[in-house]
């Protein structure tokens, strides 16, 4: 994913986290309801910081072939074929039910993408920090800053949202070749820099008086996926037996890795263009319809994070 588009999905996770403090029918309970509307109270504080933290793992850390993937392929007559559970609100987890490669047994090795284990790291070190801030005197030098800290939060947006991206876990070289990858990614991006006003000087969207990006001539892509966030009920459990963002995430690669098999053929090459792609792939002939369910779990996924880790610190002050 591109750069606006990184940020906007962060943003409308910020958006969803208010959806889920203030509509009862989302079925959030009342503490953690509370806790959500604390969260985007916090959030309001740093939001001019969304662009330039979601793009920081591309601008500067660069680890885009190690730490934004986690690429599995089918293994016939392996022996690894657990598939985890997620919330049933996941659109993916639900249709990959279905999936002929479901339960089918994947090959994942050990070279192939540690987007995971980024996104546990980064849960923990956001706990970890707020409790330096809390426990250590104001100005001491070796606290960290609520800036610092909303930051992070950003960060770790990039890579739950990466980890959505179908090829992001799906072994097949679609970066390669015709670059159907980046051609997707460019199709997401067009529909958010038409769909919102951005102050490009100053790296940071122009608002709403709610506070979010404000509109500018939003597609009609744009509004589905904002309505889904205001309207998609919210469950606050990871899912299954999963414990901790580590589990879930894992879950969420396995689904994107079905999805992307589910969405481009295997005959599809990486020398077919985007006509090619529009015409003979189940993605291409319905882009907006799957690329919204993409985006869609993808903000609930950053919004459920946040919001665990953010209750995990607050615990620990109890
Ligand atoms: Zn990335």
């Amino acid at each position: 994913m591109k750069k606006y588009s990184h940020a906007w999905i962060a943003f409308m996770a910020i958006k969803r986290l208010e959806a889920i403090a203030t509509s009862v029918t989302l079925g959030a309970n009342d503490v953690t309801r509370s806790e959500a509307k604390a969260l985007v109270t916090w959030f309001k504080n740093y939001r001019d910081f969304v662009i330039k933290g979601a793009w920081y793992p591309d601008e500067v850390f660069k680890d885009m072939s190690t730490s934004h993937i986690v690429k599995y392929s089918p293994l016939p007559g392996g022996t690894d074929s657990t598939f985890l559970k997620l919330p049933t609100s996941h659109t993916i987890y639900k249709m990959m039910q279905k999936s002929p490669l479901y339960n089918e047994p994947y090959k994942l090795e050990r070279d192939s993408g540690n987007c995971v284990d980024r996104c546990e790291a980064l849960a923990h070190s956001i706990v970890d920090n707020f409790k330096m801030l809390h426990y250590e005197e104001k100005g001491c030098p070796i606290a960290t800053t609520g800036n610092h800290l909303a930051m992070r939060f950003f960060i770790l947006s990039h890579y739950v949202a990466d980890c959505h991206m179908p090829l992001h876990c799906d072994v097949r070289p679609f970066s390669d070749g015709k670059n159907i990858h980046g051609a997707i990614e460019k199709k997401w991006e067009d529909h958010v820099t038409a769909s919102y006003s951005i102050d490009k000087d100053n790296n940071r969207f122009f608002y709403d008086p709610d506070g979010y990006p404000l509109h500018l001539d939003p597609t009609p892509f744009v509004l589905d996926v904002e309505n889904d966030l205001s309207t998609r009920k919210y469950y606050h459990g990871w899912g299954g037996v999963n414990k901790n963002v580590w589990d879930y995430m894992r879950g969420v690669s396995q689904y994107s890795y079905l999805f992307a098999r589910y969405l481009i053929p295997d005959n599809f090459t990486k020398n077919q263009n985007w006509q090619e792609f529009t015409e003979q792939t189940e993605w291409g002939r319905d882009f907006e319809k799957y690329s919204k369910m993409i985006f869609c779990d993808a903000i609930d996924s950053i919004a459920r994070i946040w919001l665990r880790v953010w209750i995990k610190y607050r615990d620990w002050l109890k």
